[in-house]
């Protein structure tokens, strides 16, 4: 099986009895990699409603498409759009920047591009903003394609190594720059399809 799950549970201070205060500590293993639980399937969803609210009141009678960018941001998408009761469309493009547990450094070709973007609100579905080369690239198409106004929005964020100035207006969780999967992000292909985020821990 490539995906294990191991549940360690860690008795705090606090007496034994009390099933509260048990921290559980949800282990997986992807190919030859360890992962620990960071964000909970509960926190992940809590924070969309959230952003979902944020948004409905931010681009309140505007004609919106939401662009999701494939392959990670596909649950993330998903469990935005269906909170937006906005008047709104949704498109997807892909690209892709990483291979393995680190950056290529390269930016593949942009594809999928279908929908008429001139004069709309855009709204950006990143699963992660890393560098931000992959965010500048899709901004700098979305300008050429005269998008009237461009938000971004990223389920996850990792501040210490992003290198660009383009504003994130709405962030689900800023995270350490260490590697992460699930909830559509993958470790070599896998992984996509937990519920949960994991940071790497060996
Ligand atoms: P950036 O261009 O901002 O450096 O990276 C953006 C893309 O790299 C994301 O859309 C995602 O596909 C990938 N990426 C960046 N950090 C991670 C990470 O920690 N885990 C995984 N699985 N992918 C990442």
């Amino acid at each position: 099986m490539l995906i294990r799950t191991k549940i360690s549970y860690y008795f705090h201070i606090f007496a034994p009895a009390d099933i509260s205060k048990i921290a559980v500590m949800k282990e997986i293993r992807i190919l030859d990699k360890t992962f620990r639980e960071l964000i909970t399937e509960k926190a992940i969803l809590c924070r969309i409603d959230e952003l979902a609210r944020q948004m409905n009141n931010d681009l309140a009678g505007k004609d919106v498409v939401f662009l999701g960018i494939l392959n990670g941001a596909f649950l993330f998408a998903a469990d935005l759009f269906r909170r937006i009761n906005l008047q709104a469309r949704i498109s997807f493009v892909k690209l892709a920047s990483y291979e393995g547990t680190s950056s290529s450094g390269s930016i593949k070709e942009l594809i999928g591009w279908n929908e008429d973007i001139k004069n709309k609100t855009i709204v950006v579905i990143e699963d992660i903003v890393d560098t931000g080369n992959t965010l500048e690239r899709i901004v700098d198409e979305l300008v050429i394609r005269k998008a009237s106004e461009i938000k971004i929005a990223a389920m996850l964020y990792k501040p210490a190594a992003y290198t660009k100035d383009i504003p994130i207006d709405y962030v689900g969780f800023k995270i350490p720059n260490d590697f992460v999967v699930g909830y559509g992000l993958d470790y070599d292909g896998y992984g996509r399809n937990l519920s949960s985020v994991y940071t790497l821990i060996k």
